[in-house]
């Protein structure tokens, strides 16, 4: 049976809000609709209203405010890919962005989509979250913001409120003693990740690590942070991590994952890739804090 919607082009936040409220749960956002126009086939989403935000200007941008780093929700992964040269943050998201999907796709699929769908294995979630981003969310009674590790409540499933929309996402102290790294395991560059680890550091003048985010993907439900890795690498300075640090860390990563074995991959796949991944992750934060 055909199946008919009606496509609403707003061209202010404000607007599309209006929208939501008048037309209700009947009405989605649509983004750059490359996860909507699956489910939209596949009969898992239905609509009688789709709210287009592509036309609105107020809603993608990448910019650097002090040392926060805003991205409007609307900011494409190829914004992403094309703004990697301005800082370690946007470095990190932008090798990330790099290894999702095709150019092609890459150019209408957005920052707030990935977030929104709240895949378990959506790249960008682990990186930003080690990255302490916070979410600002818009609705009919104003705005509110809040940490990006409470945006994910379930598979597929958000703390969006009814009639609520992502604007921005807030990334604090980005500076040239910030790093990140993301590593994934896909079995191809248009698959989706199977297992994935994300980790950011923060050193001081003196070169320890005063702050570090440890975040896995692909391993529960939401990603996973490791508080346990994470108070392995506080304190140590750039020159000890070479003694056991490292290992120490990724070992806590793969106690905190919570795999499940599925036709994609098994539990105890995930969970040795997961020491490996953030392995790899430290050691990559490490070569690029080297450079400063
Ligand atoms: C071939 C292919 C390869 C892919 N590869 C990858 C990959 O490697 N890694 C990966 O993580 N993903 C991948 N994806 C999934 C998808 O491309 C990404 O998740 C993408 O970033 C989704 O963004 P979008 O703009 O297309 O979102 P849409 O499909 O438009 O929207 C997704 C969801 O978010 C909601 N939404 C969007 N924006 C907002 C907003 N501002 N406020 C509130 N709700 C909003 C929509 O209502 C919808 O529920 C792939 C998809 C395809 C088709």
């Amino acid at each position: 049976m055909t199946r008919h919607f009606e496509y609403l082009r707003p061209e202010t936040i404000d607007a599309a809000i209006g929208m939501k409220v008048e037309y209700g749960p009947q009405a989605k956002f649509w983004a750059g609709g490359t996860d909507m126009m699956l489910l939209w086939q596949r009969r898992a989403v239905d609509f009688d209203y789709c709210i287009d935000l592509t036309y609105i200007p107020s809603l993608r941008y990448i910019e650097m405010e002090g040392s926060t780093l805003r991205i409007g929700a609307m900011a494409t992964l190829d914004d992403l890919d094309l703004k990697s040269n301005l800082n370690s943050a946007l470095t990190a998201l932008g090798e990330t962005a790099r290894l999702m999907n095709t150019k092609q796709t890459r150019t209408i699929a957005t920052v707030g989509g990935n977030l929104c769908h709240a895949s378990p294995s959506a790249d960008l979630t682990p990186p930003l979250i080690a990255m302490g981003t916070q979410v600002k969310l818009q609705g009919p009674e104003g705005e509110r913001v809040i940490p990006l590790d409470d945006f994910h409540i379930g598979v597929n499933e958000t703390a969006l409120a009814d009639n609520e929309i992502v604007k921005e996402f807030i990334v604090p102290h980005v500076s040239e003693k910030l790093a990140a790294s993301y590593n994934r395991i896909a079995r191809t560059v248009v698959d989706i990740a199977l297992v994935s680890s994300a980790v950011c550091l923060r050193i001081d003048d003196t070169r320890t690590i005063q702050d570090a985010g440890v975040v896995l993907g692909a391993v529960g439900p939401t990603a996973i942070r490791a508080p346990d890795a994470e108070n392995v690498l506080i304190g140590v300075s750039l020159e000890e991590l070479g003694n056991g640090t490292v290992q120490k860390a990724g070992e806590q990563a793969s106690l905190a994952a919570r795999a499940i074995s599925d036709i994609r991959a098994s539990q105890e796949f995930r969970t040795d890739m997961t020491s490996v991944l953030t392995e790899r992750s430290i050691r990559r934060c490490a070569e690029i804090l080297g450079d400063y």
